[in-house]
Order: C-alpha cells, then sequence, then structure tokens
C-alpha cells in the first residue's frame, strides 16, 4: 500500500531521497546504550542559547496560549533596527530552511532551471527537486563556488541561482569581491539567493556588508538564521533580507503563523547579546585550530574552513570510519549524499569535545588496514 502512494505523488516528490540530518544524540544512546556522546554532526553552537535568548524564553512561555505575531512585529523590529533597513524588508521563516524553500517555491516550478554549485548546501537540491524545476549544477573549483562557471549555465529559463557563503558542507568563502562582481553581471531577471548561515563567524571580516547590496541589486535574497552562532537551533528561526518588494512576494507564499512564539521573542533578544555571540566566535575560532592541528597531527588534509566546521579527507572510505566513531559515542558528519565519500564534517565543540573527536579519530585511524594516503 505505501508503495503505491508514492506513485500518485507528483514527479518531483516521487524522485526525492529526504534530507539527511546529523544522527540524534539520544537516537545513539538507544542504540549502543552509551552515556557519554559527543555531537559534532549538526553545526549547533556548542554554547548553546545566551542568556538574552534564555531570559526571553521564560517570558515567552506565558503567552503559549496564543497564536504568535504572524507579522513577527518583535524581531522584525529588532532586525531594522540592527541593521538599518526597513521591516519591510524581512521575512521571517521556521528556520532559514523554510525560506529557502519559501523562494524556491515562490519563483521555480516545471520548465524552470535553478544554478547552484557542486557541493552546495542540499537542500537547495531538495527544494528545486519538490516543486519539479530542473538543477544546473556547477562545477565546484577548490570545493567552493566557481561563479563563473555559475554564469556560464544561466539561460533564459533560470530562475534561481542558490549561493552559500560560507558555504555548508566544504566551509570555503567567496571574496565580497568576486560577489559584486556576480551580482553585477547576473542578468536581473534571476533572483539571488545568498545564504549566509555562518556569517557572523567571519566577525570583523565581511560582516554584514553584504545587506549594504540590497539597494543596488533589487534581485538579491539573502538569507540568515539563529540556529548557528545564536544557538537557537531547536526554536528554527530564520530570516531573509531583501527589496521589499521580493519581500512581498515571499510574505504571499509561507504559512501565516511560521515562526513560534518562544522563536520570535528568543531570536529579538539574541541578536543583541554581543557578548554572547563574540565569546561564541571566539571559542569557533579556538576549536577550529584545535581541530585542524589535530587532522594535520594525524597526517589528514582538510578543507580550510570560514565556518564552525570542517570537513576532513580520509585515506579511506568515510563510511566506515564514520560507524567506527558511532562505537566510540562521537556523532560526526558522512558525506557521501554530497559526492564526497572519503570526506567527514566536523563540528567545532567545546574543547574537550574536540579532544575527544580527535582522539577517537587517531583510535580508529591505526586500527584502518593502511591505506594509500
Ligand atoms: C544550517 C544551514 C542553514 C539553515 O538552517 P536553519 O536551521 O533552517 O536556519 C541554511 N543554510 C546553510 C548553508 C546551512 O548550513
Amino acid at each position: 500500500m505505501s508503495k503505491a502512494f508514492i506513485h500518485r505523488a507528483v514527479p518531483g516528490v516521487q524522485a526525492l531521497s529526504p534530507y539527511v540530518p546529523g544522527k540524534p544524540t539520544d537516537e545513539l544512546q538507544r542504540e549502543l546504550g552509551l552515556s557519554d556522546i559527543v555531537k559534532l554532526a549538526s553545526n549547533e553552537n556548542p554554547l548553546g542559547p545566551g542568556p538574552a535568548a534564555q531570559a526571553a524564553l521564560a517570558l515567552a512561555c506565558k503567552e503559549l496560549g496564543r497564536y504568535p505575531d504572524g507579522n513577527g512585529y518583535v524581531l522584525k523590529a529588532a532586525l531594522a533596527d540592527r541593521f538599518r533597513l526597513s521591516q519591510t524588508s524581512f521575512t521571517l521563516g521556521n528556520g532559514s530552511n523554510d525560506i529557502l524553500e519559501i523562494i524556491i517555491r515562490a519563483f521555480a516550478g516545471p520548465g524552470d532551471e535553478v544554478v547552484y554549485s557542486q557541493y552546495a548546501f542540499a537542500v537547495y537540491a531538495l527544494a528545486t527537486q519538490a516543486v519539479g524545476a530542473s538543477a544546473r549544477v556547477a562545477p565546484a573549483r577548490d570545493y567552493g563556488h566557481d561563479l563563473d562557471a555559475m554564469l556560464g549555465l544561466v539561460t533564459p529559463a533560470t530562475k534561481l541561482v542558490c549561493i552559500a557563503n560560507p558555504n555548508n558542507p566544504t566551509g570555503t568563502l567567496l571574496t565580497p569581491g568576486s560577489l559584486l562582481d556576480f551580482l553585477a553581471r547576473l542578468p536581473e531577471h534571476v533572483v539571488c539567493i545568498l545564504d549566509e548561515a555562518y556569517c557572523e563567524y567571519l566577525a570583523d571580516q565581511h560582516y554584514p556588508e553584504s545587506l549594504d547590496w540590497l539597494a543596488r541589486f533589487p534581485n538579491l535574497i539573502i538569507t540568515r538564521t539563529f540556529s548557528k552562532i545564536h544557538g537557537l537551533a531547536g526554536l528554527r528561526v530564520g530570516y531573509a533580507a531583501s527589496a521589499p518588494e521580493l519581500a512581498d512576494v515571499l510574505n504571499r507564499v509561507r504559512q501565516p503563523f511560521n515562526v513560534n512564539t518562544p522563536g520570535l521573542y528568543a531570536a529579538a533578544a539574541a541578536l543583541n547579546d554581543h557578548v554572547h555571540v563574540a565569546e561564541s566566535c571566539r571559542l569557533n575560532r579556538e576549536g577550529l585550530a584545535q581541530l585542524t592541528a589535530g587532522a594535520a597531527h594525524l597526517g589528514l588534509d582538510y578543507i580550510p574552513s570560514h565556518a564552525n566546521f570542517v570537513t576532513i579527507a580520509l585515506p579511506g572510505d568515510a563510511a566506515d570510519i564514520y560507524r567506527a566513531l558511532l562505537q566510540r559515542g562521537v556523532i560526526v558528519r558522512p558525506l557521501a549524499n554530497y559526492g564526497l565519500s572519503r570526506h567527514l564534517r566536523i563540528s567545532v565543540g567545546l574543547p574537550a569535545e574536540n579532544a575527544r573527536c580527535l582522539s577517537a579519530l587517531a583510535d580508529v585511524l591505526a586500527m584502518l588496514p593502511v591505506a594509500s594516503a
């Protein structure tokens, strides 16, 4: 019976394979009966929410009997104030995943094309397929976006291009200059999604200059999230910034109450908790250094990362190493579904968690039959 219904789904949905999330800690606990599990698989902030967000959450709990504010006034006002844009420039989402899907659903359908890069975030491919649009995938350059190759794939049928900067799962970064050049050459009929889920980790380097570009590029949508540096992955809050005309389109597609009340309050508070953001950024910088030094010590190559994770290259198939790490209570992320079957992505954790991961990795590698390096 279940077999029959998949054939009744629309063609794009029939061809979908579900998004593969990082393995939840509870699940591994149930499977192996381990108690002390380290999860470095989903690029979460190991510190969790800061004190401002936690205080706001406690207040929001008192309002759970009511529907949330469907316009998200509290959060949009905080965003507008912080980034000096009009509230009408923002669209809120149940995580930025929700926003990405809203954008793709609003602009692409059968016969339309969506351009993204090899090794791009999996949600672009999933959402493109679900709406029955065609993906045009540009080969990566050094594991990152090749913007010229992406421009070369744009045709009159192209509705959208998706760029993650920094990119997940490779951690690569494009310069502001190369992005500006790309935007200037992109035909105006094509909407460009610039997915900045990790931009806050760049701190002083580039962030948040890209929001200034919105005034020049009416086809640009910048998406960000409270799931990463703000430590609120479990609450599901993300946002898009764009010209108000584009925000109006997205607003028509989204569900009326797509962001919940605790999410709205906590995100508004987290946005201005500069101490927590700075502390999270520092912890990440040190953790990345710890993980990359550890990988180098084990003789492993890695892709230099600008985000809160690092993708390492292994001497053999990563699936076996992933499973062996699970046996030792360490959850990382295999990347075979991205076409990177010899790589593992490790999220930056607390110093002790990073150390645990590295020592488990050393253990596992020592037991491996010697392979070509
Ligand atoms: C984590 C991530 C997101 C968003 O996650 P949400 O939790 O849905 O906000 C978006 N894009 C990229 C590239 C990511 O890695």
